[in-house]
């Protein structure tokens, strides 16, 4: 299941802009994946370790950065795309707003958005922001892979059942999603993911 070809586009991403908006973003052309998150779920640390960086996408931002959509470049025609974590607390309220609306306008105009990678701390599953993330996805039918993050925290046992639990979940829609297992510090759930990445990213149109 070795997706060489991602894995090594991914070691080479580059950091291309930082945009506050959906309008600000580049040209929607080409193929691009996003990155989203509750704050803390680890998603600085699982792109960082997907693309084998120490500081590609920062960890722990301050509140003020964490507004932004930050665009990395993989080659000409593909991106990441690390969107603003959603439900931190330490910002206010209407830049929380914002993003409630800033999100859904995102999945439902972007044509070279390919899928969405929500990350999920295992401890915390379907929190209420996680759910609507669901829900955005299966409304604009866009795919939707879920990394459930910090799996080195829990037995394997308690793993496996939140992974049938979401897994459940996610058959009640009935756009294209999938569920793992991972651990962005341990280096757990790699080769899975780079593998729904390279089924994205190399879509014909
Ligand atoms: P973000 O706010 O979602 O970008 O989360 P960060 O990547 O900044 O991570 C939040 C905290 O969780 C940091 O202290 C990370 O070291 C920790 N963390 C991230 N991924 C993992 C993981 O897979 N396992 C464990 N045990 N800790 C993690």
């Amino acid at each position: 299941m070795s997706d060489n070809r991602t894995k090594t586009l991914m070691q080479g991403a580059t950091f291309e802009l930082s945009v506050p908006d959906v309008l600000s973003m580049p040209p929607d052309i080409g193929a691009e994946v996003a990155f989203v998150g509750r704050s803390n779920s680890g998603k600085s640390s699982a792109l960082n370790t997907l693309c084998s960086r120490k500081n590609l996408a920062r960890t722990s931002r301050t509140p003020g950065r964490t507004q932004h959509m930050v665009i990395f470049k993989l080659d000409s025609t593909r991106r990441l795309v690390d969107l603003p974590g959603f439900g931190y607390a330490k910002v206010p309220k209407f830049v929380r707003e914002k993003w409630q609306l800033e999100l859904p306008r995102y999945l439902n105009g972007r044509e070279c958005l390919r899928g969405l990678v929500l990350l999920v701390d295992i401890r915390h599953p379907l929190m209420p922001a996680e759910e609507a993330a669901i829900e955005w996805c299966a409304h604009y039918r866009k795919p939707l892979h879920i990394l459930l993050n910090k799996s080195d925290k829990i037995s394997k046992g308690a793993a496996a059942t939140v992974f049938l639990r979401v897994k459940r979940r996610l058959e009640e829609e009935s756009s294209p999603t999938s569920v793992q297992l991972f651990s962005a510090l341990r280096r757990r759930g790699l080769e899975e993911c780079w593998h729904q990445l390279d089924q994205w990213l190399w879509k014909k149109g």
